[in-house]
């Protein structure tokens, strides 16, 4: 299927690796043209070499941290105009609800909710003008059901969510459609670190706490980058301009609810 992107192009945040890579390459199949962002310039320039090499699309690599103003405005001024806007960032730390203390929302705040607001509203004026855009924001399956140990992941993403739900509805009839993918567990680094911390807790080793995560997952195992990065890809094509605000749950049915 082609997904009619082919020539646009697109800002993936923190894309070096993980489900933003996954992001990325599923667009440059498509003909889309790239800008790659991530902190370590080393695993983003090697990412950057292998979707030219292997996609033959235009990539820009910045080595900057997202969720800073000074990372955004490097990353903004070498992005220029885009079409597509995929926010991304790495995840807040695990840990209690009883520990966290006004900083330590305040960075997952700034991470995972004002970072994307800034990059939406740095972008979608351009896209609104041009009459055509598309953003995809990676959130969490936190925001339909909370994780115990990522509050602070489960209050951001909430806030972000809040916040996209209005502004999607005010651009739509501008051409600029806007949704949430909601990742459950997937095979990144992200996953393995979060297994090491299980198989800390449980004094267990890191494929035992593997394995009890898969058991949760009634697809029975972790999903791939290259999967959620595909979903993504179709939430930025032609054919997802009637798909408005919405949060797609990639979890392997791991969420138990009927709705
Ligand atoms: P990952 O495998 O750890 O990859 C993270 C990517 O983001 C890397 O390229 C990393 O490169 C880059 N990055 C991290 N922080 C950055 C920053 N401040 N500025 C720019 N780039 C940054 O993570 P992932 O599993 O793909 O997860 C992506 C997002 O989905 C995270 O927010 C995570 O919490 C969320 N999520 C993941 C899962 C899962 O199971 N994987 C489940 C639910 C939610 P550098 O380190 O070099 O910057």
């Amino acid at each position: 299927m082609d997904l009619g992107i082919a020539g646009k192009r697109a800002l993936v945040c923190a894309s070096s690796k993980g489900l933003g890579r996954g992001c990325a390459e599923a667009l440059a199949a498509e003909g889309v043209h790239l800008v790659l962002n991530a902190r370590g310039a080393e695993a983003l320039e090697t990412t950057a070499a292998h979707i030219r090499a292997t996609y033959g699309v235009e990539v820009v690599a910045v080595a900057a941290d997202i969720t800073t103003e000074d990372g955004r405005a490097k990353v903004l001024e070498a992005a220029g105009d885009v079409d597509i806007l995929v926010n991304n960032a790495g995840g807040p730390p695990p840990g209690m609800w009883s520990d966290w203390e006004r900083e330590d929302f305040i960075k997952a705040l700034d991470a995972n909710m004002l970072t994307p607001i800034a990059l939406i509203k740095a972008l979608v004026p351009g896209m609104i003008d041009r009459g055509w855009g598309r953003v995809v924001n990676i959130t969490s399956g936190s925001v339909k059901s909370p994780i115990p140990v990522l509050g602070l992941s489960n209050s951001a993403r909430a806030g972000l969510t809040g916040y996209v739900a209005g502004t999607s509805r005010q651009v739509a009839g501008k051409g600029v459609i806007m949704n949430n993918l909601l990742p459950g567990i997937h095979d990144t680094d992200r996953a393995t670190s979060l297994d090491q911390g299980v198989a800390k807790a449980d004094g267990s080793t890191v494929a035992e706490a593997r394995k009890k995560r898969e058991a949760t997952i009634p697809a029975g195992r972790y999903g791939t980058a290259q999967e959620f990065g595909a979903t993504c890809a179709f939430l930025c094509s032609q054919y997802a301009g009637f798909i408005v605000g919405q949060n797609l749950l990639l979890d392997g049915g791991a969420v138990n609810a009927t709705l």
